[in-house]
């Protein structure tokens, strides 16, 4: 009674409330093994931290040139046994996701060599960086070629079209973990390992990058354990636990790390550059919040699938599928109906929550894009947002939330939007 009156203060009515509850009876067991992947996965970066000997040293602030970092260096120690690899490269001065794909695929593509994407088309962004869509700057620009492989109809890889697309210019197999903004499945960390191994038993000096992005700590292993030679992401999504400010990583081979550093700041310089600007305390911290953080957007991401499939949308993942990564898409049909629900989620937010989303042309992408969010962090997807490209199936991406609670809160006003606009009646 008491809880139905705070969310009746919030704005959701005891209709919505009592249908939630109903739908969240069913998937206590679903959630006590997300707590355990997160308890898994919260060993593993206590672990990392205990074994590189973090101290409040590595929690000083570092200006201009950053020589001698040891917080820095020791951060990236830590990145590098988290995710089992030789070497990492975690910096504030990578700007975004799409900034540590770029330097993760230039340093290691020189004229002439082909890239590959053997599973269907890249994230929006990438388009342009690879040359796919003309842009100033592109891989396709400097001489790097690239090819595609698409998945089958079912969503599964075509081996055949593999084995047929890698040649002797193929240098570099770039494979996205989430499925972006495109309704195909994610993959499983299983399924990427398979893939990894496919394609080194036709060449195996091909160099496999993971675009690891929303994947991190989903699962108990990440693609570095199975064969990957670079996992790349986003510290204002999963790694970041939503403290981070800004950042990127790349964990990897040591001879693919170095080149992203001499990429990232200069030929020579490397990872002897670039100060941490007194971001230290918010990179470890965040990544140590992370497992516990990413296991609450998990929860929101499978609740949303439970609400809105029994409503008659589609969801992708259904609501009893594993999980791969914390996205999740909703086919909602309409602009409309796109609109309602992200005036729910932005109604929900700690930090905006009295603003209306409207749709605009986003740079990086083609068509208007939709956002609704109220983040401490700007941009920052692993708190509670959706996003998605105003075109044909209109379908919302919907993920994160810092707090299980605050993503239960954010489905549960984007129901009732839906609601107060006649476009979901409730079953009775
Ligand atoms: C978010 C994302 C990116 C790009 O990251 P930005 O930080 O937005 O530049 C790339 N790939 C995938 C799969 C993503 O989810």
């Amino acid at each position: 009674m008491e809880m139905e009156t705070m969310y009746q203060q919030l704005g959701v009515s005891p209709a919505v409330y009592q249908y939630g509850e109903s739908v969240l009876r069913a998937l206590r067991e679903r959630f006590d093994a997300i707590d355990q992947t997160a308890e898994y996965n919260q060993g593993k970066v206590l672990a990392a931290m205990q074994k590189n000997r973090v101290n409040v040293t590595h929690f000083a602030a570092t200006t201009g040139y950053g020589y001698d970092d040891e917080g820095r260096d020791n951060l990236e120690r830590v990145y590098a046994d988290v995710f089992h690899t030789e070497a990492a490269l975690v910096r504030p001065q990578i700007t975004c996701g799409t900034h540590a794909l770029t330097v993760a695929l230039s340093a290691n593509l020189l004229p002439g060599d082909e890239l590959l994407s053997p599973v269907g088309a890249p994230y929006d962004t990438l388009e342009e960086v690879i040359g796919i869509r003309e842009s100033k700057c592109s891989l396709k620009e400097y001489g790097v070629t690239y090819a595609q492989a698409d998945l089958k109809p079912d969503g599964s890889f075509d081996y055949d079209a593999i084995r047929a697309a890698i040649n002797e210019r193929t240098k570099l197999i770039t494979i996205q973990r989430s499925k972006g903004y495109a309704t195909r499945p994610s993959f499983s960390v299983q399924q990427i390992g398979e893939l990894i191994a496919f394609c080194k038993q036709i060449k195996p000096d091909v160099k496999v990058m993971v675009d690891n992005c929303y994947g991190e700590f989903v699962e108990r292993l990440e693609p570095s354990d199975l064969g990957a030679d670079m996992v790349v992401g986003s510290l204002i999504k999963n790694p970041g636990g939503g403290l981070a400010p800004i950042g990127g990583y790349i964990c990897g081979t040591k001879e693919c790390i170095e080149r992203c550093a001499y990429r990232l700041s200069a030929p020579g310089l490397g990872q002897e550059v670039g100060a941490n600007l007194g971001l230290m305390p918010a990179f470890y911290q965040g990544l140590f919040l992370s497992p516990t953080v990413v296991s609450g957007a998990l929860k929101g991401a499978i609740f949303a699938a439970n609400i809105y499939e029994r409503l008659g949308f589609s969801c992708v993942p259904n609501a009893t599928e594993d999980r791969h990564d914390i996205i999740q898409a909703v086919t909602l049909g309409s602009r409309e109906a796109m609109m309602a629900f992200c005036r729910g989620i932005q109604a929900a937010a700690p930090v905006d929550s009295y603003v209306t989303p409207e749709p605009w042309a986003m740079p990086g992408y083609d068509s208007d894009v939709i956002m609704a969010a109220g983040a401490f962090i700007q941009g920052s997807s692993i708190e509670l947002s959706a996003d998605g490209p105003i075109r044909p199936p209109y379908a919302v991406y919907f993920q994160g939330g810092l707090t299980w609670y605050h993503a239960k809160l954010g489905i549960l006003m984007s129901l009732q939007k839906l609601c107060d606009a006649g476009l979901v009646v409730l079953p009775e």
